[in-house]
C-alpha cells in the first residue's frame, strides 16, 4: 500500500442506511480493502444475516462457522470468530451466517442488548485501524448495537428519486442513540453511490445531498461500475479483482479522503487521483 496516517486510535465507522441495495455492502468491503491497501489493519464486521460482506471477502460463513452472533448472543470473544481476508493483508472479518437472522429477538431479552457489539469490540486486543460494520437495511437491534459501539457512521446514498426519503428516521436514531447511549457517535461520512453523472436525476440529487450535509459528504463519489457489481461472485473485492477500474480507483480514493479527514488533514481534490 502507499501508506496513509494511521489513526491515533481505532475507527470504528458504522455503514447504515435502512434502504437495501443503496451500496452499504458494497461500501463497507471496498473501503476496508482500500484502507487495508493504504497500510491500515481492518476490521469489517458483516452484522446483515444475509452475509453479502463475507461473501465479497471470500469468507467462508456456512451455519457452523464461528461468527458474530455467537458473539452477540453466546458472549464468544470476538477474537474467536475473526477470520484472515485471502489476498488483503492487513484485512480481516468476523462473519455472519443465517443464524443471525434469529438475534433481532433473541437480543431482546439479554442484559444489556443495546451495547454487546460495543463490549466484544472493546475486548478485543489485536491493534486494529480501522474497524467497519455492515448494518442490515433496518433500524433494529442489530443496528443498534452497531450504533452503540461506533464513533462514527457511513451512510451511502444512491443518487436516484427518494435517496433522502426515509434518512431523517436514521437521523433520528443516531442522535437518540448518541442522547442515551453513546456520546461521541456523530455522522461523519456520506458517500455517493452508483453515481452517473451523465443523467440530470443524479447529478439534482448529489446537489440536494450537499447543500443537507456539505462537509461531510465526500469529494469521490462511486460510479456505477459492472467490475463493482462482478467482484463479489468471485468472492473479491474490486481492489483485487480488477485493481485498474474506475470502480477500484474511486474506492481507494474515498478511503484516502477518509483517513485524511480522521486526522484533520484538508483534503485537497485537486490532488485526487480520480475525478469526484
Ligand atoms: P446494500 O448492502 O445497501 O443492500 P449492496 O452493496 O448489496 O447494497 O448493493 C446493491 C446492489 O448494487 C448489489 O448487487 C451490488 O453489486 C450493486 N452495486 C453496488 N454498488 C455498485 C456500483 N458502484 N456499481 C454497480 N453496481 C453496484
Ligand atoms: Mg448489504
Amino acid at each position: 500500500g502507499e501508506g496513509l496516517p494511521r489513526p491515533e486510535q481505532t475507527r470504528v465507522i458504522v455503514v447504515a442506511n435502512q434502504k437495501g441495495g443503496v451500496g452499504k455492502t458494497t461500501t463497507t468491503v471496498n473501503l476496508a480493502a482500500s484502507l487495508a491497501l493504504h497500510g491500515g489493519r481492518v476490521l469489517v464486521i458483516d452484522l446483515d444475516p444475509q452475509g453479502n460482506a463475507s461473501t465479497a471477502l471470500g469468507i467462508d460463513h456456512h451455519a457452523d462457522v464461528p461468527s458474530i452472533y455467537d458473539v452477540l448472543v453466546e458472549s464468544k470473544p470476538l477474537a474467536e470468530v475473526v477470520q484472515p481476508v485471502p489476498d488483503v493483508e492487513g484485512l480481516f472479518c468476523a462473519p455472519a451466517t443465517i443464524d443471525l437472522a434469529g438475534a433481532e429477538i433473541e437480543l431482546v431479552s439479554l442484559v444489556a442488548r443495546e451495547s454487546r457489539l460495543q463490549r466484544a469490540i472493546q475486548a478485543y486486543e489485536q491493534p486494529l485501524d480501522y474497524v467497519l460494520i455492515d448494518c442490515p437495511p433496518s433500524l433494529g437491534l442489530l443496528t443498534v448495537n452497531a450504533l452503540v459501539a461506533g464513533q462514527e457512521v457511513l451512510i451511502p446514498i444512491q443518487c436516484e428519486y427518494y435517496a433522502l426519503e426515509g434518512l431523517g428516521q436514521l437521523l433520528r436514531n443516531v442522535d437518540l442513540v448518541r442522547g442515551h447511549l453513546n456520546p461521541t457517535l456523530h455522522v461523519s461520512t456520506i458517500l455517493l453511490t452508483m453515481y452517473d453523472g451523465r443523467t440530470r436525476l443524479a447529478s439534482q440529487v448529489a446537489e440536494e445531498v450537499r447543500t443537507h450535509f456539505g462537509d461531510e459528504v465526500l469529494r469521490t463519489s462511486i460510479p456505477r461500475s459492472v467490475r463493482i457489481s462482478e467482484a463479489p461472485s468471485y468472492g473479491q473485492t474490486v481492489l483485487t479483482y480488477d485493481p485498474g477500474s474506475s470502480g477500484a480507483l474511486s474506492y481507494l480514493e474515498a478511503a484516502r479522503e477518509i483517513a485524511l479527514k480522521g486526522v484533520g488533514v484538508g483534503y485537497d481534490a485537486s490532488q485526487a487521483h480520480v475525478g469526484a
